[in-house]
């Protein structure tokens, strides 16, 4: 069973009463809030009108958050194989500077 709220209306300036979605409470229908909850970027109503106690704030874990775009493709892409580009003499070998290194032509 229920605990249920008693109110009293004032017969000069009658209020309208309601029940609170959650816990099922009497109150003056202009003490019910809106509960709100993410959709999407943004809140919307979810079609709760409750008490004051059982408001609950819109959780922020279900926000969606929007990816990032893709980069834009390069048209026309080339592959740039390290070795198709180091200098090779007649014999085959590979030029290499003093230090070791290999030569590149770019
Ligand atoms: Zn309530």
């Amino acid at each position: 069973m229920t605990a249920r709220r008693r109110i009293h209306v004032s017969p000069r300036n009658p209020r309208a009463a309601a029940q609170c979605d959650r816990c099922c409470r009497i109150f003056f229908h202009d003490q019910l809030v809106k509960e709100m909850a993410y959709r999407g970027d943004r809140t919307v109503w979810n079609g709760l009108m409750v008490c004051r106690h059982c408001l609950d704030a819109p959780q922020p874990q279900d926000r969606r958050r929007q990816p990032g775009r893709d980069p834009i493709p390069v048209q026309n892409p080339r592959f740039q194989d390290q070795e198709s580009n180091l200098l090779i003499t007649q014999s085959g070998d590979v030029l290499t500077t003093d230090g070791g290194d290999a030569l590149t032509w770019w």
